[in-house]
């Protein structure tokens, strides 16, 4: 955006040079460059004699001065104020169907570094490795279907991906799908609204029907959904017939996960029911030390020994705290990390563990700060002074919490994840070169992590 305002500040002083001093006052000045789409600037002009004059007088030398300056813009559209919103509309419209699409592509992608060799095999953890490894030596043929669950941050996703990236290498020749349950839910219910329904129902059926491997990561968010996992009922049936291979991860067991539908809880288990625990001290600080060698960090032992004592809640944040210490260190320019960092770390992580950190306390601070209702920023209100605190908000629950993209949705008013995706990739890349926005979001940040409000 910066650019763009630049970029257009020197259109207007180049066009000053062009035109009379009042049409430059009165059409050129007034007009406010919106963004750029398929290579063309928008603008806004503010009103619609304004516009039609521009239009007749000026469009020309407009886009000969703006083509000096946009390099990649090669036409003009402007609007008056009526306009506006419903060409935005479309414009989002079309960027969340594109984005839909780029998710639906890089969901699909497997993460090279999640393999076997990578995971750490404890007591905690060592029946579902041996279950995962027989899957991904003999797909479809021992374990069927291999149901893995347990808490957050413990590896469950790891050993999907780890399975996949072993399949690929050993069975070049085998269809493997990793999807996540948001994603599965996304690609049902675009087959059930698009206009082109038996397109959009083959492309379903070729996507999830035509393999040799299904991964579903985190089955429970669709054990709410009825249609969805009616659907998924037919798939997993069908695939099983074919004694294709189907791996399933979870949060709980399927006999405690209450809105699961019967028949697919008799279906989870009739094949193999692994759990995975809380690592011990020996498999925490094996993973550290692997980690270390992995990404080549420079650590003094103690450092290891301190943090997998003090971290016993899950993995994820274990590796958090070592990637902390060895910032914490570099920032202050220390070849080794030692112990100090690693209690620097900690106290940090303490803090943030402390505090209920919670969806609803992000959005009442957010609120607060920018001194909107929260039943406007939960609202279909499209308004800026609404949606850049909604989508800021957004941006900062993605930072601090685990929480699926879909659920950030639901409770900022029933929005679609793709909308999510969009709001915090958008501040994502403005706090680049927007310093005040910046600042806010540092600030809102430090106001969710402390005691106050
Ligand atoms: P889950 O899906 O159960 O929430 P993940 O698979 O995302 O957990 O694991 C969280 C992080 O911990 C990942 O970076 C993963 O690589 C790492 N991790 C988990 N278990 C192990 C392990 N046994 N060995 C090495 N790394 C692990
Ligand atoms: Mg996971």
């Amino acid at each position: 955006m910066d650019s763009l305002l630049s970029n257009w500040n020197e259109v207007l002083k180049g066009m000053s040079k062009l035109v009379t001093a009042v049409s430059y006052d009165l059409y050129i000045e007034t007009l406010e460059p919106i963004k750029i789409d398929n290579n063309k600037l928008i603008l806004l002009a503010s009103t619609i004699s304004n516009k039609n004059q521009l239009m007749r007088l000026h469009k020309d030398k407009l886009l000969t001065e703006v083509k000096k300056y946009f390099e990649n813009v090669d036409d003009l559209v402007i609007l008056d104020p009526s306009e506006k919103e419903a060409f935005l509309e479309d414009i989002k419209h079309a960027e969340e169907v594109l984005e839909a699409k780029q998710i639906f592509n890089d969901k699909n992608k497997l993460n090279e570094k999640y393999t076997f060799e990578s995971f750490v095999v404890g007591k905690s953890n060592q029946f579902v490795y041996a279950a995962c490894r027989s899957v991904a030596e003999n797909p479809g043929k021992k374990y069927n279907p291999l149901f893995i669950y347990g808490g957050v941050g413990l590896g469950k996703t790891h050993l999907l991906h780890a399975i996949g990236n072993y399949v690929r290498k050993t069975r070049k020749n085998l269809k493997i799908l990793y999807v996540t349950s948001e994603q599965f839910t996304n690609d049902y219910i675009q087959a059930l609204k698009a206009d082109k329904k038996e397109n959009a129902n083959k492309a379903f059926r070729d996507k999830y029907r035509d393999i040799d491997i299904l991964m579903v990561d985190d089955i429970q968010f669709i054990a709410n959904k009825n249609s969805t996992q009616e659907e998924f009922f037919h798939t997993f049936n069908d695939l099983y017939q074919l004694d294709k291979q189907i791996v399933i991860t979870s949060d709980k067991h399927p006999r405690n996960m209450e809105t699961l539908e019967e028949r697919l809880r008799s279906r989870f288990t009739g094949g193999l029911i692994q759990d995975i625990q809380k690592p011990d001290f020996e498999t925490r600080l094996a993973i550290l030390q692997k980690k270390v060698e992995i990404e080549r960090y420079n650590v003094e032992p103690d450092v290891l020994i301190y943090l997998a004592e003090n971290i016993d809640t899950n993995i994820r944040e274990l590796e958090g705290s070592l990637n902390k210490v060895v910032s914490l260190s570099s920032l202050i320019g220390k070849q080794k990390a030692t112990k100090e960092e690693a209690e620097e770390a900690l106290k940090d992580i303490a803090l943030s563990q402390s505090q209920n950190l919670t969806v609803d306390r992000i959005i009442d601070i957010v609120c607060k700060y920018y001194n909107v209702k929260r039943d406007d920023l939960i609202s279909k209100k499209k308004n800026k002074e609404i949606v850049d605190p909604r989508q800021i908000c957004m941006y900062i629950i993605t930072e601090l919490l685990d929480v699926p993209l879909m659920n950030i949705g639901t409770a900022l008013g029933g929005r679609d994840h793709t909308t999510v995706i969009h709001a915090r990739d958008k501040i994502a890349s403005s706090i680049k070169t927007n310093k005040n926005l910046k600042t806010d979001i540092d600030d809102l940040i430090a106001m969710i992590k402390s005691d106050e409000m």
